[in-house]
């Protein structure tokens, strides 16, 4: 019998990582978390904070309804105010293609129980005053969604896994030791050794670099996304905006401040690690939000960065075991992983006790057939 230092070992101080690891815990786990760098120095500390329920797909609309309910419950459960606030998200259709996208999707996300409803322009210009309606054709709202502050979220998780186990930062997970096929402890950058019987990857953008210390190919490949944020204005605005035109982006107007969060998808895509920033996206989404809500025009930026999209080829998660036993994978969030975080944490934590998924969660399968899309990107 091995004397275990942890019942679970994480790697990735992310949002997967932390909600995964405290959800071990509060099911008796005694966790260990290594983060190479600092809790949220990952795509978790560079989101833009938006949390919505608007997916194509019956289980990736139900994962992120109940990731709503655990946000919604944070305060409670976890004694900490995350600065919580449903102001809801906002799709614009420009054209009838999205207006029959976002009408068929709606009638799958009611017959779920999502509040969510097809909205048409004067409707949006008293959600969104000074909105130019150029080509506007209507939206899909949903009210319930949200925004929080990934920080204070992450805090909270960690804090739930030191009660009974130990969060260790500037730690990088530099080796995996396998016998007999199977995980029995991790090897950090400082020589140190740390025993358990079950590991999780949850590094994110670099699960499939740390997989590979196992010789396993993980479809995880990390893009780069720019962010800005703005200097702080009177709110006017509520939700996230979505801009679905090809040139078009998304923003929020954060909770208290006023600042203006946003990002666009680039065109092409930018594969890899870089998170660099550049001029093009500063002068580009600018121009893309002025042309949106032209009062927008003079607002200064006053900081950008980017972070990593982590992606798999059809636009959903990993959540499943591997080949190797007691090796996990929880991962290839898409853009979606503070809004789906907690539950995504939760559903691992099930299936790593229980041996089985708490629902069918056969669609987030490291083996599935990658060929289906999320639409709702
Ligand atoms: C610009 C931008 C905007 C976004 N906006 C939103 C949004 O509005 N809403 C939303 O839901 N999502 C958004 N996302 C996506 C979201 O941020 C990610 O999907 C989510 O944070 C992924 O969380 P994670 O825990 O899987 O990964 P991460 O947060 O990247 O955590 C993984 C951690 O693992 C650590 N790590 C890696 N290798 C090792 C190792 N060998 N040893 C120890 N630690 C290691 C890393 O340092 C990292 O901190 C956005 C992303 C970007 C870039």
């Amino acid at each position: 019998m091995k004397n275990y230092t942890a019942d679970a070992i994480i790697i990735g101080g992310g949002i997967i990582g932390c909600a995964a690891g405290y959800y071990l815990s509060r099911k008796g786990l005694k966790v260990f978390l290594f983060e190479k760098d600092y809790l949220t120095a990952g795509s978790t500390g560079r989101c833009i904070c938006g949390i919505r329920q608007q997916f194509s797909t019956p289980l990736s609309i139900k994962v992120a309804m109940e990731s709503m309910k655990k946000f919604q419950e944070f305060h409670d459960t976890l004694e900490k105010d995350i600065e919580f606030h449903q102001g809801g998200y906002l799709f614009l259709a420009h054209d009838e293609d999205k207006v029959g996208t976002y009408k068929k999707l709606i009638a799958l996300q009611n017959s779920m129980g999502l509040d969510v409803e097809y909205i048409d322009v004067p409707q949006i210009e008293k959600l969104v005053p000074g909105i130019n309606t150029d080509g506007l054709l209507g939206g899909a709202y949903c009210p319930s969604d949200a925004q929080a502050n990934p920080f204070l979220v992450v805090d909270g998780y960690a804090h739930g896994i030191q009660k009974t186990g130990r969060v260790l930062a500037y730690t990088e997970v530099t080796g995996i030791n396998i016998e007999h096929e199977r995980v029995v402890s991790i090897t950090t950058h400082d020589g140190n050794e740390y025993f358990a019987p079950i590991i999780v990857n949850a590094a994110g953008p670099f699960i499939s670099k740390v997989a590979r210390m196992l010789d396993l190919d993980i479809p995880i490949y990390p893009e780069r996304h720019e962010a800005m944020i703005t200097e702080q204005m009177e709110r006017f605005f509520d939700m996230m905006i979505v801009d679905y035109r090809a040139d078009g982006c998304y923003f929020n107007q954060k909770w208290g401040k006023g600042s203006i969060i946003g990002c666009y998808t680039p065109v092409p895509n930018v594969p890899g690690q870089d998170t660099g920033t550049s001029f093009d996206f500063a002068k580009e989404i600018g121009r893309r939000m002025a042309r949106l809500i032209p009062k927008l025009a003079n607002i200064k930026i006053i900081r950008q960065w980017s972070g990593s999209y982590e992606m798999t080829p059809d636009g959903n998660p990993i959540v499943d075991k591997t080949d190797i036993e007691g090796f996990w994978i929880a991962g290839g969030m898409c853009g979606h992983g503070f809004m789906l975080g907690p539950e995504i944490g939760w559903v691992a934590a099930e299936y790593i006790t229980e041996g089985k998924t708490p629902y069918d969660m056969s669609s987030f399968a490291l083996k599935r057939d990658f060929a289906s899309r999320e639409v709702m990107k």
